[in-house]
């Protein structure tokens, strides 16, 4: 038996990355999975390796979220698992953050999560089963992320928007958390990180890197009902790193 069994969810940005390991968990724990993405070509071959469903859907657009998760509620009859993963990481300090970098930031990271919980939450609340929603922030949604001003600005609106939304849903019984990843190895960070692993490793608590996995787990907790006293709470996964 899974821990996910009869459940539906949606993953986005689900093409790699974390999101592509959140997918995997949660269809081994049970769950009828569809990933959603911009990288067309990479998500259609995630999904082909995963069993899962692709849809293409940016985060950004209004129109693209009502036609993924009606797609979904009329092939699948719900949807009880939203996980807001798809992101974007420029890092620049404020002198040199231009006006369209920050907008860009804030339509993906920050708009994309606003959008995902309104659309679900409309179609959680008509089915009636409750759900739960994951926001993906960051430990720079918990504190001051030198060198990624608009990356830190929008990760602490999703750290804001889970806690308000969580209170404004819970009636439904749809839970609402966060999870603030710390150094997580996947093509998001490769600039920052390859070459320079051990030495990196070096400085964390645990003494290694964060993987997509060990977010993945953080989710599938989230996701499931062992985590049905849960709500509004942000959930720090960083090998101890914010603290
Ligand atoms: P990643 O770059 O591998 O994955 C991000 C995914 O989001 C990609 O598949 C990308 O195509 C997708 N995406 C980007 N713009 C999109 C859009 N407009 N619409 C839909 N999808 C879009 O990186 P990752 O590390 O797996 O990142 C996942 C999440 O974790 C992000 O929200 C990121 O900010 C957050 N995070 C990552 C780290 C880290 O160290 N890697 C740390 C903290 C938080």
């Amino acid at each position: 038996m899974g821990e996910l069994d009869g459940k539906v969810a949606l993953v986005t940005g689900g093409a790699r990355g974390q999101g592509a390991a959140e997918a995997r968990l949660f269809g081994e724990q049970g769950a009828v999975v569809v990933i959603s993405d911009v990288l067309d070509e990479e998500g259609e071959r995630t999904a082909g390796s995963l069993g899962c469903d692709y849809l293409h859907l940016d985060v950004t657009s209004e129109a693209e979220w009502e036609e993924v998760v009606s797609n979904i509620v009329e092939r699948h009859g719900r949807l009880d698992i939203l996980m807001n993963n798809a992101g974007i990481f420029q890092p620049a300090q404020i002198v040199n953050t231009s006006t369209e970098m920050w907008n860009r930031t804030v339509a993906i990271n920050q708009t994309g999560v606003f959008l995902g919980m309104r659309t679900a939450i409309k179609a959680m609340i008509a089915a009636g089963n409750g759900g739960s929603i994951i926001n993906t922030s960051s430990i720079a949604g918990l504190e001051g992320g030198f060198g990624a001003t608009a990356y830190t600005a929008t990760k602490w609106a999703v750290t804001g928007m889970t806690k308000t939304v969580a209170k404004e849903v819970g009636k439904h019984d749809i839970r609402v958390n966060s999870i603030h990843p710390g150094v997580i190895v996947t093509d998001m960070i490769a600039d920052m990180v390859t070459g320079k692993e051990d030495r990196m490793a070096a400085k964390q608590p645990l003494r290694r890197l964060g993987t997509p996995d060990d977010i993945a787990e953080m989710a599938l907790f989230l996701a499931s009902d062992r985590s049905s006293y849960c709500t509004g709470q942000a959930f720090t996964v960083d090998g101890g790193v914010h603290g």
